[in-house]
């Protein structure tokens, strides 16, 4: 079943990309794997996923110490400071960053085991108050700033979500909006290049709006049983 999802999401992220003249190299396709097994994991890697996405740090280091493959993982959860360090010892990238105070603690934790963590500034283009993210240009561009300032944090990206509905103009607002930030970013002092955006319901829209990283769970690995 993995496998035929999976060429169906390619195929449809293939002709987005044709019908709106994108390089389809330009987009990294993240398998958000959370509650699904091990085996899922291998099993999607085997047919050529190498990028996945975790929403919880527990489950992620178990999940990473068990699979010894060449994955990128990614964490694409809120993140609480009491987690950080588990997260920063287990993925590659972090999607959710939405505070100078997380950002701290992400520069301090990955300064101790020496590493450069790659994240996402988490951005609320939605409005709604169950969704994490800064909202306001001056917190983005705070935030921004000190990553950039900060030795062991790489800042690519903003990442955003969109409200689960079928009003495609409410989802294309949200889009557009993250990447007017990216653009309004950059004119100041940063050199942010990626766009994490896009799940299961979206994702052709995102594509459409300039997403990089698409964020693809259900519709890889079947319906979630939490
Ligand atoms: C679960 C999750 C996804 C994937 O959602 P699907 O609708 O299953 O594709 C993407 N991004 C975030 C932040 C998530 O929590």
């Amino acid at each position: 079943m993995i496998n035929e999802n999976h060429s169906y999401i390619e195929k449809e992220i293939s002709a987005a990309c044709e019908k709106h003249n994108i390089n389809r190299s330009k987009i990294n396709l993240v398998a958000v794997s959370k509650y699904n097994p091990v085996s899922s994991i291998i099993e999607a890697y085997e047919d050529g996923l190498i990028h996945f996405g975790e929403s919880r740090a527990q489950e992620l280091k178990d999940k990473a110490e068990q699979i010894s493959l060449d994955i990128q993982w990614h964490f694409i959860g809120h993140l609480q400071t009491n987690k950080v360090k588990i997260v920063v010892e287990n993925s590659d990238f972090i999607h959710s960053v939405d505070s100078i105070k997380l950002a701290a603690e992400i520069q301090k934790r990955a300064a101790n085991i020496d590493k450069i963590q790659n994240i996402f500034i988490e951005v609320k283009t939605s409005g709604e108050d169950s969704k994490f993210g800064v909202s306001e240009f001056k917190d983005a561009y705070e935030l921004a700033d000190y990553c950039t300032e900060a030795k062991n944090i790489e800042v690519i990206g903003l990442m955003t979500m969109a409200p689960y509905t079928d009003d495609e103009k409410v989802i294309r607002n949200c889009f557009s909006t993250l990447r007017n930030l990216k653009d309004q970013l950059n004119k100041k002092n940063s050199s942010i290049t990626e766009l994490s955006m896009g799940m299961t319901n979206d994702f052709k829209i995102a594509i459409e709006e300039g997403a990089t990283y698409l964020r693809i769970g259900s519709a890889i690995f079947g319906e979630r049983n939490y």
